[in-house]
């Protein structure tokens, strides 16, 4: 008697929902030991939140790919258009539903991401546009992605 019950919170992957021991504040350093996805959250700060400016370059149609469902043998092609501190923009052939998590990969980032919109092309020569926002991120600021912080 007297032994303090710990109750089991558990963490999961935000894409293929496999348990994890990391808590709440994953380092950055660690992967989802089965979808290999960053568990660091995003950063929740805005630039307005913070006082701080924060910027990324990224170069038009900066190569990414994805992974809608997992398992999946090889990342979906997809083009990056856009970065910011809350999410990204891309372009991919196929259209992708809107609330569903996927796997992105980048010479710039790791994220975990939850589609926002996916509009359609408006012709057949063009691609589908999507938005999404970071859950998990882990940028590789060694590759260029981080351009400047401005206090
Ligand atoms: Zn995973």
């Amino acid at each position: 008697m007297g032994k303090s019950y710990e109750p089991a919170i558990q963490y999961y992957c935000a894409f293929c929902m496999t348990p994890h021991a990391y808590g709440e504040n994953a380092p950055p350093e660690v992967d989802c030991i089965e979808c290999h996805s960053p568990l660091i959250h995003a950063p929740k700060m805005t630039p307005v939140q913070s006082g701080r400016r924060v910027m990324y370059r990224v170069s038009a149609n900066e190569p990414l790919g994805f992974f809608a469902h997992w398992p999946q043998d090889r990342p979906t092609p997809g083009s990056l258009t856009d970065l910011s501190l809350n999410g990204i923009q891309f372009n991919c052939e196929q259209p992708i539903e809107p609330y569903t998590n996927i796997k992105v990969q980048s010479a710039l980032l790791d994220a975990v991401v939850r589609i926002v919109y996916c509009r359609a092309p408006e012709d057949v020569s063009k691609r589908y546009t999507v938005g999404a926002k970071f859950l998990t991120l882990r940028l590789h600021k060694n590759r260029g992605a981080f351009v400047s912080v401005e206090t």
